[in-house]
């Protein structure tokens, strides 16, 4: 697929789209972004149950698509397998994006384990950065955020302009809950990762990231016992 000449430009130009778009499926969404943006659009995943769905999607529409990922070098083991996993189901091949630090190097720098003393910092340097490098060759990025998963999300459009790194940020799945979510994983046989069926609801690194209880929301285990709620990618 060829890039295509911008064609928005303008805020009202995006409302124009954005409305029409929220009614639209998330398959026909995609569709869309591809269309629209071409390979100057990519999917960022966590390989979250979302990122699962869409990735499925997104291999069905073109499996040259172009989809990344954020390592941080301290995801799961169970994540790691699942990257090969999915790429060996789907025929298609994941971008992978690391922070210029090894983890020695910020050890080095800002001392073990800072993510114990500052996430804020860590986010930054492992998933901030990294983000912005390879969202400043894009015209726009999709996400598999949804509007429940936390009170900041609330908010999302479907397609809507990402002030923070300035380009089109495409949510296809921000209107569905975690039912749907996994309507669809059982429906398509979607691999997963199997944390999910020990209790964590919502899987980023390693150290930050702990067990969900029961009537806690699907985030809650991410940074338990601090205030922060978001790595600094959505706000
Ligand atoms: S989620 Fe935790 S370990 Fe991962 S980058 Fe953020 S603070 Fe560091």
């Amino acid at each position: 697929m060829s890039a295509t000449e911008p064609t928005i430009a303008l805020d009202d130009e995006l409302e124009l789209i954005s409305n029409p778009v929220e009614l639209e499926s998330a398959e026909a969404v995609l569709r869309w972004a591809l269309r629209e943006f071409g390979p100057d659009v990519a999917l960022a995943t966590g390989f979250g149950a979302e990122g699962c769905v869409l990735i499925r999607m997104l291999s069905e529409i073109d499996r040259n698509a172009r989809i990344f990922y954020l390592d941080t070098d301290l995801l799961f083991p169970e994540t790691y397998e699942l990257i090969g996993v999915l790429e060996a189901r789907y025929g298609v091949c994941f971008e992978q994006r690391t922070s210029r630090l090894s983890l020695t190097a910020q050890a080095d720098r800002y001392g073990e384990r800072l993510w114990e003393r500052d996430p804020d910092v860590c986010c930054r340097l492992r998933k901030v950065e990294p983000l912005r490098e390879i969202l400043s060759g894009l015209r726009a990025w999709i996400t598999a955020i949804r509007r429940d998963q936390t009170q900041a999300r609330t908010g999302a459009r479907v397609v809507e302009r990402d002030r923070k790194f300035d380009l089109i940020k495409i949510n296809p799945l921000a209107a569905w809950s975690s039912r749907d979510v996994w309507r669809y994983i059982k429906e398509h046989d979607v691999p997963y990762n199997p944390l999910y069926d020990l209790g964590y609801n919502s899987i980023g690194c390693q150290p930050c990231t702990t067990l969900v209880q029961i009537g806690e929301n699907d985030r809650a285990g991410r940074w338990r016992g601090i205030a922060k709620t978001e790595c600094g990618l959505h706000q």
